[in-house]
């Protein structure tokens, strides 16, 4: 018998496109954060109840949405951030630029987005809310400047999904570490994280990396970090290279806690990541990882940042030459600070 290929309906054809933007919680948040990082906010506050499973709430002090953006920021494939693929390959300045977080988030949850825009454009708030991908209609609500977008439920359509989230303590330990990244490469930005109506940390938007680490990550490894000096830095394919490393000794048995920004993006790309654990030089135990907030600086045009909706991989163009750059300054600021024992000497 010949097999029939038939056209999937568009509530499916929804639902396992947002599986690729939405995996889990943390996904959500870091899909929320990022917009109001975009939206020039200067407080984000990210609360979570059950580890996000049951509701996640991102509120912001950013320049917010009237009527007619919230109606459309909803919707698929549609974004104030780009017009089309030259401004990807010019380099981008927002984090965000697909137009389909939203989209996704409302297909798989019960979402509510509540706004009001930071210019003079209306004298009162906005809110759209979303059901499992129906959009209903916008609503005066009255609210201060910025935006709340609150996901309850996620995945409640979608009972296969839901069955594979894991416990509560696992889905917050992911949404501790995406907010996490996001305060540290935005220390201008006062960065909170709530659980269960707990503040579990809340940075300070001073502006300053060391103050930051201590927030998020307390005394002991804020006193072991080191910073990398940018003029140890060698020629190559990164224009620059800066931030914090710890000290050897203050490590912990999860990679985590490496954060690395390429062009101010949270990434986990492999060829940034094993050069850090590089520099080390086995002073680390294979299975210890040290903490690191390390910030990149490249050409656009030598970087792919077009991988994967929810991947934070990015592609280099001579990935060789960024590890060699990479390990070289770690290595230089353990150096200096007695971070390295001094290797055998040959023969
Ligand atoms: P993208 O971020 O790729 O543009 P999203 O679906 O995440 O796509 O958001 C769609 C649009 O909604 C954004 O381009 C932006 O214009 C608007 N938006 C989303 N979140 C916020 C926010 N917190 N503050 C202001 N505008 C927002
Ligand atoms: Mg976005």
């Amino acid at each position: 018998m010949p097999q029939e290929i038939r056209e999937l309906d568009p509530t499916t054809v929804e639902r396992i496109a947002a599986g690729e933007v939405v995996e889990r919680p943390a996904s959500v948040v870091k899909e929320l954060v990022e917009n109001s990082l975009d939206a020039d906010a200067s407080r984000v506050r990210v609360a979570v109840e059950s580890g996000g499973t049951e509701s996640i709430r991102v509120s912001d002090d950013g320049i917010g949405m009237d009527e007619q953006a919230l109606e459309r920021a909803v919707r698929q494939h549609t974004t104030s951030k780009i017009r089309d693929i030259d401004d990807l390959e010019a380099g981008l300045a927002t984090l965000g630029f697909r137009g389909e977080a939203l989209h996704a988030i409302g297909a798989v949850s019960r979402l509510t987005i509540t706004s009001r825009p930071r210019d003079d454009s209306a004298d009162r708030g906005a809110k759209i809310t979303v059901e499992g991908g129906d959009v209903g209609t916008v609503q005066p609500a009255g609210c201060p400047v910025g935006t709340t977008v609150e996901v309850e439920d996620l995945f409640y359509n979608v009972p296969a999904r839901r069955k594979y989230l894991a416990q509560e303590a696992t889905e917050f330990a992911h949404v501790n570490s995406v907010t996490t990244a996001y305060a540290l490469a935005n220390p201008d930005v006062a960065v909170a994280l709530e659980h269960g109506g707990r503040e579990v940390f809340a940075t300070t938007g001073r502006g300053d990396l060391e103050e930051t680490v201590l927030d998020v990550y307390g005394r002991e490894v804020a006193e072991a970090m080191i910073e990398i000096d940018g003029a140890a830095v060698p020629e190559g394919p990164l224009e620059d290279i800066s931030g914090l490393v710890s000290h050897p000794e203050t490590n912990r048995a999860s990679r985590e806690y490496l954060s690395t920004y390429v062009n101010g993006r949270f990434v986990t790309a492999d060829a940034v990541r094993e050069a850090v654990i590089e520099a080390y030089g086995g002073q680390i135990a294979s299975d210890r990882y040290p903490f690191a907030v390390l910030f990149v600086e490249v050409d656009p045009s030598l970087v792919d940042v077009n991988v994967h909706p929810r991947k934070m991989e990015v592609r280099f163009a001579d990935a060789e030459g960024v590890r060699e750059q990479i390990t070289a300054a770690v290595e230089a600021a353990l150096r200096r600070e007695g971070g390295l024992r001094t290797r055998a000497p040959r023969g």
